[in-house]
């Protein structure tokens, strides 16, 4: 949408296409007798974890892909999940796995990161796939960073030169997305709880990207005119709404470009998960993803 000089980052749209460029290549494996297949863990009866499977699971099956979801109750030993991974990893029909985080209190979160087979780990969680990416190697990357720099490109906003400052120092989101911003040639500064003069920090981006899980944290006079603002942050309000790390009214009257809360980021984290299994797929078949590319 279009608001004058400025614009609403539609992440839905953008995720529509990834998702069915995805859909193509995962027909053309299938046609190569490869079935992409993804193993999500669900570990415990949190809500917000159950939507986020079931949407994971629905967008996985519109891609053509198989998704299988294991639930195991709260009280599952570490050593239980530590098995199931195992014999996720020797199989060669399970081209992906994903352990929905958080993990029930008391399990050993590190130690299951660490059991997934690097090249099964479509949440691109493991040190190995960590250590690929910040050495610029090839490996799989998590989604919701994946997403951010998909969506800048898509959306034809450039990457390479800017002043980019990301809030959150996350292993999840802002590592990675500095990470891969660095990579772009970007100059990268990352924020956190200790950093002073906050605003001050934010204000010098060109790409200004929101990763806290602090509701509307993120005001107008934060933002450079023109900067363009990545909001990752997922907050429910006291009234139930979804809302963003970023105040959106006031940033979207400062902001180049903006994404929304919810349609912004999230819809790029579903898509990147598929892309994310499909290259996994083909990788472990010895299949070029750049060979999938639909023919005219
Ligand atoms: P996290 O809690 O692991 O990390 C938050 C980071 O923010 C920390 O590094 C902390 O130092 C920093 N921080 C906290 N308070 C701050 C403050 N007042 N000022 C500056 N920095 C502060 O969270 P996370 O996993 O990185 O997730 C961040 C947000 O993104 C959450 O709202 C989460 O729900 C959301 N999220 C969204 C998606 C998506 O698909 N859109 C995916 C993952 C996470």
């Amino acid at each position: 949408m279009q608001v004058g000089e400025r614009f609403i980052i539609d992440g839905r749209t953008v995720a529509k296409e990834v998702r069915s460029e995805v859909a193509e290549r995962v027909a053309a494996l299938r046609r190569m007798g490869v079935v992409p297949r993804l193993c999500v863990c669900l570990v415990g009866d949190d809500p917000a974890s159950q939507v986020y499977v079931r949407n994971k699971d629905r967008a996985g099956v519109g891609a053509g892909l198989e998704v299988e979801t294991h639930t195991l109750a709260a009280t599952t030993a570490t050593s239980e999940l530590l098995a199931l991974i195992e014999r996720f990893n020797r199989t060669d029909e399970i081209h992906g796995i994903l352990v929905q985080l958080p993990l029930p209190e008391g399990m050993d979160t590190q130690a299951v990161l660490h059991a997934v087979d690097p090249a099964k780990d479509v949440d691109g969680l493991h040190p190995a796939n960590v250590g690929a990416l910040w050495r610029g190697e090839e490996g799989l990357v998590p989604c919701t960073p994946a997403g951010c720099i998909e969506l800048l490109d898509r959306s034809a906003i450039p990457i390479e030169g800017k002043r980019a400052c990301i809030i959150g120092r996350s292993a999840l989101v802002g590592k990675p997305v500095a990470a891969l911003l660095l990579q772009r040639n970007a100059t990268v500064t990352i924020c956190h709880s200790r950093t002073p003069d906050l605003p001050a920090r934010a204000r010098e981006a060109e790409l200004l990207v929101a990763a806290v899980g602090r509701a509307e944290l993120v005001r107008g006079d934060w933002v450079r005119p023109g900067a363009a603002v990545l909001d990752v942050g997922i907050n429910r309000g006291d009234d139930g709404r979804l809302v963003g790390d970023v105040a959106f009214a006031e940033v979207r009257e400062v902001a180049g470009a903006v994404t929304p809360v919810p349609g912004g980021i999230g819809p790029m984290t579903i898509a990147m998960l598929l892309q994310n299994t499909a290259r996994a797929a083909a990788r472990q078949s010895g299949i070029a993803w750049e060979s999938l590319t639909p023919q005219p």
